[in-house]
């Protein structure tokens, strides 16, 4: 595959570092500088229990410094599952006969965006199964992205809509962009190339280079804010981590900038897709707790997503170790949301399993009780703090004060208009903590957005 240097990736996997080489790696992490391949490698050796408890404190560390308390929540939103490959671990593979197909009509999109915007959810994935890479596809996509852009509730509207469709030319890169998207996101499954020619059996996603090139052609057609991820379970995890920060390497390198967020899917079992209830390498629950930590101390300024495939227990634990985002009450099935929420969908229709079924509302009670800031905030794609600009604030730390405010003024919002009493008021509790560690000039903003969204206004940002 592509810039992915398998060679190297195995001698590094052979490394058997001494305790003092993790100590001094970890002193390094403290300077928040990215790490190297081989110190990376390093850590990812790491058994011994006292040392992997070494890298949590420091992965906690990182994440505090860099993130503060915010993370941010996001919502999938499932447009098609119509699918032109054969993937065997996805319920969706087009060989699956079980699987009953549907692709959603605006009208719809837009419906299912209002049950969403009903319940609070500010930001959304649109996520469509992999169709083949037409035009018609391309134009499907961008009448999808207006449709939730075009949706409201009570003057509430999506304020972000991120991509996860099939990778596309340059050209029609281009046309995505222009529909308003945030990131664009896709997961290469496997950098190991002979395991991702023998589970991808049929359609475009047979070619491993193609869809690691879909990154730089998205980078070519200016979409500078990319997502992207290994799926967990289909090749040893240590090898994927390497590659995949191989793989970063070769966009810094390329485009002066990395991808905005990296994905740490773990597989599911799937309906009809056999291979995911018995995956070769699943990765333990100590490994992937590892796995995240030592992504977070490798590229500390990369925002780590983590999916409602794992349990509640599992992303309450990783969102210290270094998960920015997360999603909350995620369907895998084109329509799958109701007004109704104690309906189940139907399991032919759905991609894979999820864990963590907990509404917007227990999710945000559960941030707010442990001291983090549920955050819907969108500001930096929209005032053009994106790709390279995005860096260059994040990285001396001036984004701070920004993302706190932000943060906050999301969260009062979210207390004023959708949170059931009992975590109003918590939420405010916590909103006066965060309050007296803001410095003179961003606590002035605060207020002022804080009067304003009594006042009626919604959706000020800085
Ligand atoms: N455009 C996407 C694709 O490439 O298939 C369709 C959307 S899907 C949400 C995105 C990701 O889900 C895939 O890239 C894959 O990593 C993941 N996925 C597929 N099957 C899965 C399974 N059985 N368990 C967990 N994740 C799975």
């Amino acid at each position: 595959m592509k810039y992915i240097d398998e060679e190297k990736i195995n001698s590094l996997l052979e490394l058997n570092p001494a305790e003092d080489e993790i100590e001094k790696i970890l002193e390094k992490t403290k300077t928040l500088q990215r790490l190297t391949l081989e110190e990376s490698a390093k850590l990812l050796a790491v058994k011994d229990e006292i040392l992997v408890k070494k890298i949590y404190k420091s992965a906690e560390y990182v994440k505090d410094i860099i993130y503060g308390k915010r993370v941010v929540l996001f919502v999938p939103l499932y447009v098609s599952n119509t699918c032109a490959n054969s993937c065997v671990y996805c319920g969706f593979a087009a060989n699956n006969k079980t699987t009953v197909r549907k692709k959603l009509t605006p009208a719809q999109i837009k419906e299912q965006t209002e049950i969403l915007l009903k319940r609070g959810h500010k930001r959304v994935l649109m996520v469509a199964a992999e169709m083949a890479s037409s035009d018609a596809n391309v134009d499907y996509y961008i009448d999808a992205v207006k449709a939730i852009y075009e949706a409201q509730y009570n003057g509430n509207k999506i304020k972000r809509v991120n991509v996860n469709v099939a990778p596309l030319s340059v050209e029609q890169f281009k046309k995505l962009k222009a529909a308003g998207i945030g990131t664009y996101q896709i997961f290469q499954e496997t950098y190991h190339e002979a395991t991702y020619r023998k589970l991808h059996i049929s359609g475009a996603k047979t070619d491993p280079d193609n869809r690691l090139d879909a990154v730089d052609r998205a980078f070519k057609a200016g979409i500078d804010d990319v997502g992207i991820g290994p799926l967990l379970g289909l090749y040893d995890y240590r090898f994927e981590v390497l590659a995949m920060l191989m793989h970063i390497e070769h966009l810094e390198k390329t485009f002066g900038v990395g991808p905005h967020t990296i994905s740490v899917p773990r597989i599911e079992p799937a309906p009809g897709a056999d291979y995911a209830s018995n995956p070769e390498y699943p990765p333990s629950d100590e490994d992937f707790r590892k796995l995240v930590a030592v992504l977070r101390l490798s590229v500390p300024y990369t925002g780590i997503i983590m999916s409602t495939r794992e349990t509640a227990q599992m992303r309450d634990e990783l969102v210290n170790l270094g998960v920015s985002q997360i999603s909350a009450e995620s369907k895998v099935t084109p329509g799958g949301y109701e007004e109704d929420k104690s309906s189940h969908n139907k399991s032919n229709e759905r991609q894979f399993t999820l864990n963590d079924q907990r509404s917007l509302n227990e999710i945000a009670a559960s941030l707010i009780s442990r001291g983090l800031i549920p955050s819907f905030c969108a500001a930096c794609y929209r005032k053009n703090r994106t790709g390279e600009h995005f860096m260059d604030l994040a990285k001396p730390g001036d984004m701070k004060h920004i993302c706190d405010v932000n943060a906050l003024t999301t969260l009062k919002e979210y207390l004023e208009d959708f949170a059931e009493p009992e975590i109003k008021e918590k939420g405010y509790k916590l909103i006066d903590e965060y309050k007296k560690n803001l410095d003179a000039a961003s606590l002035k903003i605060l207020e002022k957005f804080f009067k304003d969204i009594d006042a009626g206004v919604r959706d000020e940002y800085v």
